[in-house]
């Protein structure tokens, strides 16, 4: 019976009367004011007030947004065409009264931000996050959904995960969850796919839907590098995921006209960069971070995010995993396919290592508080200014620097590497569809290691507390070594200025254990001198600097809402480090090097 069901839907593209169901139509007449019109129609309500409501969150986004904001001309009838009483109960959420099971819903849409996160109505494409442009009814979150749209230019292409019909501009989503995690591209876009392989014998197609203006051949150059890309990083799991549609999509706008974002999805990703054509290449580096996410996170999944809610902030303590295992293995995946050299792989470390360790939010605050601080920090919608500076380190950066650290134990401990820890999840965690835990991610550190004390260790020193690891040591088996990055070089802070007249307003929050903060400085105060110089430009500033050493006690003159103070301050070196290859390697560092670096797929 659901097979046969199934089928019907399949073919026809519709669902039965007599079950509960949404149905979506889009039509975008105003598309050149960005505005769209969406109707709803949803069948089989239970007796009672119906209540229809716009999300707060995006799955992959961990802040609110409140896309009811974006909504309006709301209007509700029932089959025969007449109006059903409508109340407003709150921001997103109105109350449809009188229906006897069927309730007709229309809205105005306006979308003119193409991102991730929200959408872009225009005559040039649709670009659609489900979330930030459709309501749903509560209650009918289980209901299967179809979609059908009305194009402004009926050539257009449609490219979506969502499953396709019979009918090229009619979709089908078997539940709310699957259908917000879809979004849609809509456009003269170009396609380039290729097949690809696991070892059960199963084919699968990926695709990249691209809306550029770069040529032909410069999208097959891309192509072939993506393809790289995905081979490397399903070496690492030793098998593509399942993917539902039997295909994963890229949707790829590599144009001016969106803002820079990439944003997971269970067979597609959402990749907005607005780059020339000539320079698309630097979209590489999101396909392999967005491609690494179609296992962690969108199979690999925590538990602290299922379900997923669209009606509020989802807290996760596991985003240093889900994000910052994906960052560690963006950089990595680029290095194995030969797309990013040593250097620029070295470089991105000593990033992660500086954020983890060398910021105060990374030194002070732990990976589970760093994920947690995510709904504030990521896309966060207040206005307020907030002390994020001292008190969060991205996890994306820290849960990259704890990647590493547990890359280097298990290679330099157990003779094993991430990419053993990632497949024993996946095979545990990912393929199973079970969600994991803190304590799960612990036990499989264990088994992959052997070593039960060194896995609670890890977590008890650097997961759940907040110790410094030693890399620098831990690095020397693969021939690289820490080096300050301005050693000798007289700082005051990786403070933010401005020129103002008379001196350099502190554009931002001064961070804690620098100069200028034991100084008593802090945002919005404007330096004027420092002993007896003038700092009327960021150059002045630099050039005292110059004739400065760490350690130097100096006398800082500054104004406070109007009033001049002075501080003594101890001038320091930045504590921020780079990595740099040892010049003369050893055979069995650089042998560590190759095995680490090379390539994986066949
Ligand atoms: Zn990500």
């Amino acid at each position: 019976m659901i097979i046969r069901l199934l089928l019907i839907t399949a073919l026809l593209g519709t669902w039965p009367a007599w079950s509960q169901s949404l149905q979506y139509h889009f039509a975008a007449p105003n598309a050149v004011h960005h505005e769209a019109i969406i109707q709803l129609t949803a069948r089989q309500l239970p007796a009672g007030p119906a209540l229809f409501r716009m999300s707060r969150s995006s799955p992959g986004r961990y802040a609110t947004h409140e896309f009811g904001k974006n909504i309006y001309n709301l209007k509700a009838i029932d089959t025969a065409g007449n109006p059903l009483p409508l109340k407003r109960i709150g921001a997103d959420e109105y109350e449809i009264s009188g229906h006897s099971g069927t309730v007709k819903l229309q809205y105005t849409l306006y979308a003119n931000h193409a991102d991730g996160t929200y959408a872009l109505v225009d005559p040039a494409g649709l670009h659609l996050n489900m979330p930030a442009c459709f309501g749903w009814i509560k209650g009918l979150e289980n209901a299967p959904i179809t979609l059908r749209f009305a194009l402004p230019d009926s050539s257009w292409q449609i490219a979506t995960q969502l499953f396709a019909t019979t009918d090229r501009f009619t979709f089908t989503a078997p539940n709310l969850q699957y259908f917000m995690d879809a979004p849609v591209k809509a456009g003269t876009l170009r396609f380039r796919s290729w097949q690809v392989n696991n070892p059960d014998g199963t084919q699968q197609e990926i695709r990249i839907a691209f809306d550029t203006e770069a040529t032909d051949a410069q999208l097959n150059a891309f192509t072939e590098k993506v393809k790289k890309i995905t081979s490397e990083a399903a070496a690492v799991f030793g098998e593509y995921p399942a993917f539902e549609t039997g295909r994963y999509t890229f949707l790829a706008s590599l144009n001016p006209y969106v803002q820079g974002d990439g944003m997971e999805h269970r067979n597609s990703t959402m990749i907005t960069m607005p780059v020339p054509p000539g320079m698309i290449d630097y979209a590489l580096g999101t396909f392999a971070h967005e491609f690494f996410h179609a296992w962690n996170v969108e199979r690999i999944r925590p538990a602290s995010l299922e379900p997923f809610s669209f009606e509020k902030s989802n807290v996760s303590e596991a985003l240093w995993v889900a994000e910052g295992f994906t960052q560690y293995y963006g950089s990595l995946l680029e290095t194995r396919a030969a797309l990013q050299d040593e250097k620029g792989w070295l470089a991105s470390l000593a990033a992660c290592i500086n954020a983890k360790q060398h910021r105060p939010g990374g030194r002070h605050y732990n990976v589970i508080e760093n994920s947690q601080h995510a709904v504030f920090s990521d896309a966060g919608v207040s206005i307020d200014r907030t002390n994020t500076d001292n008190i969060f380190s991205s996890y994306y950066m820290t849960g990259a620097a704890m990647a590493l650290a547990m890359d280097l134990d298990l290679h330099n401990l157990f003779g094993k590497s991430l990419d053993d820890f990632m497949r024993a999840l996946w095979l545990q965690h990912g393929k199973t569809g079970i969600p994991y835990t803190m304590q799960d991610l612990q036990d499989v550190l264990a088994v992959v290691s052997g070593d039960t004390a060194y896995a609670a260790a890890f977590f008890r020193d650097y997961v759940y507390s907040n110790q410094l690891f030693d890399y620098s040591t831990a690095l020397q088996p693969a021939g690289i070594m820490l080096r300050p990055r301005e050693p000798g070089k007289a700082w005051l802070g990786p403070n933010r200025l401005e020129e103002r007249e008379g001196g350099l307003m502190v554009s931002g929050n001064t961070i804690a254990g620098t100069p200028l903060y034991l100084g008593g400085i802090d945002r919005g105060d404007i330096l004027l001198r420092a002993d007896e110089t003038n700092l009327s430009t960021e150059e002045a500033l630099n050039g005292w600097l110059n004739q400065k050493r760490p350690g130097n006690k100096v006398r800082l003159h500054f104004s406070h809402r109007g009033q001049e103070k002075w501080a003594e301050v101890t001038l320091q070196a930045s504590p921020d480090i780079l990595l740099e290859k040892m010049p003369s390697p050893n055979e069995n560092q650089r042998s560590l090097l190759t095995q680490w670096l090379g390539p994986r797929s066949r």
